[in-house]
């Protein structure tokens, strides 16, 4: 689904329709992220609708835009889907190690309350398929950068088995634990896109990107 480094564009942009039509979204006026690796949020209000656009160096977007979509690209990289159903509101995040470090699913939980008053505890959130804290071997660069910030590296680093493994599902979910959303009201798919054939996976070998959805209601 993704356009870059694709051998036939064409084919991508025929395969997003068909996904479209068959999730029933309108493509042409979805939002998607031009990713960074980074934390910026940017919101879009059913006030003053735009839509169809690609917003640059973001990794989250939210609205509350009837029927808007937003869709971002992974491959290893977690998706982050959350809703507030009762002010109709969706977001959807790009979150690798990059955007966990820098708090990516902080920023967005806080933007939701700032731009629409979304009370966290109100908020469900998913945290899609990516590559898991067994799959995940960092360098000690990487590794080190997050006790600082986060404390608790039991909760994320391992360092059994040979080198350092790093559980990015887990620092999100942390994150999402200390801005207030409730535990129960976050789902994990568990789905390790380096270990699972059907996902593309940096890591794994397998060059694409896969997309990711959610649509306002
Ligand atoms: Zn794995």
């Amino acid at each position: 689904m993704g356009l870059t480094d694709a051998d036939d564009p064409e084919a991508v942009m025929r395969r997003r329709r068909q996904f479209a039509e068959q999730v029933g979204f309108d493509l042409d006026r979805t939002l998607m992220t031009v990713q960074e690796h980074g934390a910026n949020v940017v919101t879009f209000h059913r006030r003053r609708p735009e839509g169809g656009q690609c917003v640059f160096s973001t990794d989250a977007l939210a609205t509350d835009v009837p029927g808007q979509a937003i869709v971002t690209y992974h491959a290893d990289c977690f998706p982050l889907l959350l809703a507030d159903r009762d002010r109709g509101v969706v977001a959807a995040a790009h979150a690798g190690w990059r955007g966990a470090l820098v708090g990516v699913a902080t920023q967005t939980v806080q933007a939701l309350h700032l731009a629409y008053g979304t009370p966290p505890d109100q908020l469900d959130v998913l945290i899609g398929p990516g590559i898991c804290g067994r799959c995940y071997q960092v360098g000690a660069e990487v590794a080190e950068r997050f006790p600082p910030r986060y404390g608790r590296q039991d909760r994320y680093l391992q360092t059994d088995g040979g080198g350092l493994r790093l559980d990015i599902a887990a620092v999100l979910r942390m994150q999402l634990e200390d801005e207030g959303v409730h535990p129960d009201r976050i789902q994990a798919t568990a789905w390790c896109t380096r270990e699972e054939d059907r996902w593309f996976s940096h890591r794994g070998g397998r060059p694409g990107r896969f997309l990711s959805v959610v649509v306002a209601p």
